[in-house]
């Protein structure tokens, strides 16, 4: 079996399609999204109306949350507050009440899935390094714990009493005795330098977890957001994955 994770689509439909297409051409048996479907981008009810078609396992993201007023937008930067009362505006009552019903965490077979942190994940804290890896990895009890937040990718790994490693490589082979967090990254906002749409899938037949990347039409997504009166800047950083 093949499982693709996929998270922070963030309302670009571009990025999100041409995830849809490389998953479909990879032969995946599940999908599993791990939240922030809505916020920044132009088109919040088309992701959700496509999430819908594409999987029944996911989880709220604090801009899912946020959009329907079950989480506060207190914590947020002022781009993203402005971007949150936009998306809450063009919301269909549907779509909101999907979002609220969202769950926090996902726990299937040897996968626990959450949007940002294993441990208090409705304060939606953040794993970007080792050390907060540690924190993260006994407050789970299965094998795997899929992440995203903080929209960067990456593979964290517990063999043993050893400290935390952070793999170098965007694919793994994972071992019997050890323990794994990874972070497939951002479909619709990468931030870590590559503008690709990114997404993460497990192969179960080899034990292999890989990162893939996707191109997309940048240019159209850009000029939707600035389009719909978003801020300038959410428009900027998608072309630089920043
Ligand atoms: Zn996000």
């Amino acid at each position: 079996m093949k499982i693709a994770f996929i998270s922070d689509v963030h309302g670009n439909l571009e990025a999100f399609t041409a995830v849809c297409a490389s998953i479909r051409y990879e032969q995946v048996d599940r999908v599993v999204f791990l939240g922030d479907i809505v916020g920044y981008g132009a088109n919040p009810n088309e992701c959700i109306e496509l999430l819908q078609t594409l999987t029944g396992h996911s989880v709220a993201g604090n801009h899912d949350w946020a959009a329907t007023g079950r989480q506060s937008t207190d914590s947020f930067n002022s781009v993203a507050r402005d971007a949150i009362a936009w998306t809450c505006a063009q919301l269909s009552t549907v779509n909101k009440q999907f979002l609220m019903e969202l769950p926090l965490t996902l726990e299937m077979n040897e996968f626990f899935c959450v949007h940002a942190t294993p441990y208090m994940p409705g304060q939606w804290r953040y794993v970007y390094n080792a050390l907060d890896a540690e924190d993260a990895f006994v407050t789970f009890k299965q094998r795997l714990c899929l992440i995203a937040h903080t929209h960067c990718p990456a593979i964290f790994v517990k063999r043993a009493d050893t400290p935390v490693v952070r793999e170098l490589s965007s694919q793994v082979t994972l071992h019997p005795g050890s323990r794994y967090i990874i972070n497939c990254g951002s479909v619709g906002q990468p931030r870590d330098g590559d503008p690709r749409a990114s997404y993460g899938i497990f192969d179960e037949s080899c034990s292999q977890y890989y990162l893939v990347r996707v191109d997309y039409d940048v240019a159209s997504v850009k000029k939707k957001i600035l389009q719909a009166g978003l801020p300038d800047f959410l428009a900027h950083r998608i072309s630089v994955g920043r």
